[in-house]
C-alpha cells in the first residue's frame, strides 16, 4: 500500500501541484482544505505524514499541530508563508518535524517527506494514543471490539485465537494447562481435543510471527501447557 500523505492546504492551486508531485514519488497524496477535516482524517489513521498550512480557514495549523500530537505521533511537515510563522515552528514546542516556507518547489516537499519518513518507523509513529495501553509484553486487548493489537498492529484473529489469547495476556507468566484453554475458549470443551488447542497456538504463533517475526511470546511449557513470557 502507498503510504497516504494528508495534505492540509486551503490554496487549491498549492494543493494541486503538492498532490501532483507527491503522486509522482509513489505516494498516495489526500488533500483537505481546514483544520477540522485535518483532524478527522488522522482519527481515522492510516495518514503516514501531515503537510499542514500554518494559514487555514478554521483553526491556525499550530492548533491543528497541538491537538493532532494530543492523539498521535505522526510526522507533521508544516508549510509557512512568513518569516514569523517560522519563528514559532522553530522556536515553541509544538511537535513540527520539519518546515518548508512558501513559495517552494514540488520537488523539495517530496524530498522532505522521504527524509522525515525515513527516520520514522513505521506504522508504529502513528498511533493513537487512546488505544488501550498496551502492556509490557506488548499486548492490548480491547473487550468491547473483541480485537487484540500486539506491538500496536492489531490481530487478525478467529473467535478461538482471541479467546486463547485474552486467557493468556491476562495472566503473564502463569502456566495454562491444555484443559483449562479448552475451559476458557470454547463454549464446548468436551467436544473437541487438547490437541485443536495445539493447533491454535500454532496458528497464533504464526500470527504474531507477522507483526514481530523475532517475539516469541507464547512458551510452550512440556507437559503442562502454555504461558504468555513475563516481559522482562
Ligand atoms: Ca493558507
Amino acid at each position: 500500500m502507498l503510504p497516504r500523505i494528508l495534505i492540509v492546504e486551503d490554496e487549491p492551486a498549492i494543493a494541486d501541484t503538492l498532490v501532483y508531485a507527491l503522486k509522482t514519488e509513489g505516494f498516495a497524496p489526500q488533500w483537505c482544505q481546514t483544520g477540522g477535516e485535518a483532524l478527522r482524517a488522522v482519527a481515522a489513521d492510516g495518514i503516514a505524514l501531515v503537510i499542514l498550512d500554518v494559514g487555514l480557514p478554521d483553526l491556525s495549523g499550530f492548533e491543528v499541530c497541538k491537538r493532532i500530537r494530543a492523539r498521535s505521533a505522526v510526522p507533521i511537515l508544516f508549510l509557512t508563508a512568513r518569516q514569523a510563522e517560522v519563528d514559532r515552528v522553530v522556536g515553541l514546542e509544538i511537535g513540527g518535524d520539519d518546515y518548508v516556507v512558501k513559495p517552494f518547489s514540488p520537488r523539495e516537499i517530496a524530498a522532505r517527506v522521504k527524509a522525515i519518513l525515513r527516520r520514522s518507523p513505521q506504522p508504529a509513529r502513528n498511533v493513537i494514543r487512546d488505544k488501550p495501553p498496551a502492556d509490557s509484553a506488548g499486548f492490548a486487548v480491547d473487550e468491547e471490539r473483541c480485537e487484540i493489537r500486539f506491538n500496536d498492529a492489531p490481530l487478525p484473529l478467529t473467535r478461538h485465537e482471541y479467546r486463547l489469547l485474552k486467557t493468556l495476556v491476562a495472566r503473564p507468566g502463569r502456566v495454562f494447562s491444555r484443559d483449562e484453554l479448552m475451559a476458557a475458549a470454547w463454549d464446548d470443551p468436551g467436544a473437541s481435543f487438547d490437541r485443536t488447542v495445539d493447533a491454535h497456538i500454532k496458528t497464533l504463533r504464526a500470527k504474531l510471527r507477522a507483526v514481530a517475526p523475532d517475539a516469541d511470546p507464547i512458551e510452550t511449557r512440556r507437559g503442562l501447557g502454555y504461558a504468555l513470557r513475563p516481559p522482562g
